[in-house]
Order: C-alpha cells, then sequence, then structure tokens
C-alpha cells in the first residue's frame, strides 16, 4: 500500500544528507537573534490561529509580542496536551552511576577541577540504588554520569544488562557516542538518549566549556543525528536556559528538532527546560528567564509540536512544579538524587552535581499531580494510553 511503498523509499534513501551542525555552520546567530526580535502581533494572531505550526512561528510565540497572550497560550497547550496525551504524567527518576568527570564546564559541579568526593558506582552499589529505586515505584528510569573513560562503553555494556530488566524504560544521558555505539547499547536495552546542547552558539560553548572532549562542540551537536541514525525510539534535546540569549537558543533547538524530525521520522523526540542552578562553583546565568517567560516558553513548543514530549525536572521550585502540572508536560522527575549512591545512603549529599529544588518525596508529588486532574503512570509515556 502507499504508506509501506513509502517506507521502503524512506528506508532506501541515501546517507543522510547534511548533519546539524552544517545547518549551525551557515546561520548567523544575529540573524536568528532578529527574527525573535521582529516578531509582532499580527505574527502571534497568525501563529495562534494555525494548526501545524512552522518554525517562524515557534518565532512569534516565544516573542516579547505574545507576551499578552499567555493565557491564550496556556489554555490552548493544556488543551493539546490532553487531547493528545490523555490527563497522564510519567514519572521518572534519574540514576546517577558516576560523577568522575574529565571535563571542565563553567555550570556544573562535577566539574574535573572542583575538589569533590568521586564515585563510581560499582555493581553492588547500582543493585541498591536499583531497589531503593524500585522501592518508589519508578519504572522508567534515567542513568546519567559525568564524562570520563573510565566510564563509557565497556562500564555501560556491563551495567546496562544489571539494571534494564528492572525497568521496561531506559534512557541514558551521558556523553556522545558514536553512531555503532549507540546501536551497541540499543541492543542491550536502551531504549532514548539525552543529549543536551546547553547553547547553539559556538563561541559562547566554548567559553562555558573549558577542557575535555565536550569543548568538542560539533561532536556534540551531531549527536542527535547519530542517535537517529542508529534507530534509538527516543530523541531528547535541550538547553541549558541562561548561558545565552534564552529565545535564540530556544529558536535555534525548534530547527534542530525539525532538521531531525524530517530525517528519523521513527523516532520519537523529548525537550526539557533545564534553568541554570546553583552548584559548586557556579556562574551568574547570562540570561535571565521568569518563571513568566519560562510558562510562555513551555507553552510555545506544545503549540509548535503537539506531539512532543516534555519533561520537567526538580530543578524547578514546588510551587513552579505544581502550577505547570497542566500546562503541556507528558513527563516529570521526581525526588530525584544527583549524587552517586544517594538513593540508597543519604550521607552522599557532598557529591551532588547541582541543588535540586523541589525535594518533596515521591508520595508527595503524587499527590499534587492527582489534585490537579492527572493519573500518574510509572512508566515512558506510551501512546497506546493515550487520548483521542
Ligand atoms: Fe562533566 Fe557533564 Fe558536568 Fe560537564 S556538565 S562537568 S561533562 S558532568
Amino acid at each position: 500500500d502507499g504508506a509501506s511503498h513509502k517506507i521502503r523509499l524512506l528506508e532506501q534513501s541515501p546517507a543522510i544528507e547534511g548533519q546539524f551542525s552544517q545547518f549551525v555552520e551557515s546561520t548567523d546567530w544575529q540573524v536568528v537573534t532578529q527574527t525573535h526580535q521582529a516578531k509582532t502581533e499580527q505574527d502571534v494572531l497568525r501563529a495562534l490561529a494555525k494548526s501545524k505550526l512552522d518554525v517562524d512561528d515557534f518565532a512569534a510565540l516565544i516573542s516579547p509580542a505574545a507576551e499578552p497572550y499567555l493565557l491564550e497560550m496556556v489554555t490552548k497547550s493544556e488543551q493539546l496536551t490532553l487531547q493528545r496525551f490523555g490527563n497522564t504524567l510519567s514519572l521518572f527518576a534519574p540514576l546517577y552511576l558516576s560523577n568522575t568527570c574529565a571535563n571542565e564546564c563553567t555550570y556544573c559541579g562535577f566539574s574535573m577541577s572542583n575538589a569533590i568526593k568521586r564515585l563510581t558506582l560499582n555493581e553492588s552499589q547500582i543493585n541498591k540504588e536499583v531497589a531503593a529505586i524500585k522501592s518508589k515505584g519508578f519504572d522508567h528510569i534515567l542513568l546519567v554520569t559525568g564524562e570520563t573513560n573510565k566510564v563509557s562503553m565497556p562500564y555501560f555494556e556491563r551495567m546496562i544488562p544489571l539494571i534494564k530488566p528492572h525497568f521496561s524504560q531506559l534512557s541514558m544521558e551521558v556523553q556522545p557516542l558514536d553512531m555503532e555505539e549507540y546501536k551497541r547499547l540499543q541492543g542491550i536495552g536502551l531504549d532514548g538518549v539525552l543529549v543536551y546542547q546547553e547553547t547553539y552558539r559556538r563561541t559562547t560553548y566554548l567559553e562555558h566549556h573549558l577542557r575535555g572532549n565536550k569543548s568538542n562542540f560539533n561532536y556534540r551537536l551531531d549527536a542527535p543525528d547519530r542517535i537517529g541514525q542508529a534507530g534509538i525510539h527516543k530523541i531528547g534535546l535541550g538547553v541549558l536556559l541562561g548561558l545565552e540569549d534564552w529565545r535564540t537558543d530556544s529558536l535555534m533547538m525548534a530547527h534542530h528538532l525539525r532538521h531531525l524530525q524530517k530525517r528519523y521520522w521513527r523516532s520519537r523526540f523529548s525537550v526539557a527546560f533545564p534553568r541554570i542552578r546553583p552548584c559548586e562553583g557556579g556562574i551568574v546565568p547570562k540570561s535571565i528567564i521568569s518563571d513568566r517567560q519560562l510558562v510562555q516558553l513551555i507553552a510555545a513548543w506544545r503549540l509548535f509540536d503537539r506531539d512532543l514530549e516534555m519533561s520537567l525536572s526538580t530543578r524547578e521550585s514546588p510551587t513552579f512544579r505544581h502550577h505547570a502540572v497542566r500546562m503541556g508536560f507528558t513527563t516529570m522527575s521526581a525526588e530525584s538524587k544527583t549524587q552517586p549512591g544517594g538513593y540508597a545512603d543519604d550521607a552522599q549529599d557532598a557529591l551532588e552535581q547541582f541543588e535540586i529544588s523541589d525535594e518533596r518525596p515521591v508520595a508527595d508529588i503524587m499527590t499534587m499531580i492527582r489534585e490537579q486532574g492527572r493519573d500518574v503512570i510509572w512508566k515512558d509515556w506510551d501512546p497506546a494510553l493515550s487520548g483521542p
């Protein structure tokens, strides 16, 4: 039939043309900035009236011209999320496997020059963490590590088979890997990969990634292309809001999402909205995004793409998370520990990556979600559970 013919054609199509770094190389940051700065009320109204939005519409919705339409945007975002995902919100837990890191990132407590105690979990420590996380009910786990040779493919290939049998979904947020490596990890149970670009502006990126492999801007930028080529089920994007003009970075990420969606149409996509948090040796944000602007950004993403999974972490305050539940999110972390060994052993607090803001126990988060009229699901969001 027509659909399978299309699938065959796409599968036969030659190697993927152009990775996203080529787009970034050929794109002037100032021009992208002017795109959102020039948006008018007419542009906002046009975007609000459309059902299929392009990147230019997204620029209008994140612009100052859209600020008077915040209520309308949030209302529409809620409606679209309910229609597409039903009244559910899925919970996940990050599992920090290691805080050793050979990189120097100005905003992170794990940076190699920070004099903190380093720990990489061994098999028995991982088993204890897994048991502690499972006892809270989680069925979707996100593995997180620093970036070092000690915690790379051989370690992942030993640890994933240990962890995966306990969870129905396993995602990773680790250093970017080669396409073949992603394929190998998929073969042993990897479902999703998150690689946050932090910022799409090369000069700013290099100011904040001073040493180590992470200072390779293009290798990181093209990681989502490699994840897509490896056929990984879910690809997660994000920028660290505050490193650069949050509107321009978000607009670049919207371009990135569309680039990937055109090429890797079998994958699902998620976005997150981390704002810079205090940490060991931390920095002052260059561009502050207020709570109100963050709400605008969240609603703009939902209007831009109704299929997009959107994730909210414990970086945000209980009050913000309370109000954000209905806004457009599909996934939330709860009672997160950002230090290796932190679930099974409270004494590990000194190892944490950043201070979390919402420290409430899982039971309180579930109550809060249910009070907002949403059901908690423990797996990653499942299309079979969605609304109409
Ligand atoms: Fe290491 Fe990641 Fe922290 Fe950078 S952000 S110092 S790579 S753990």
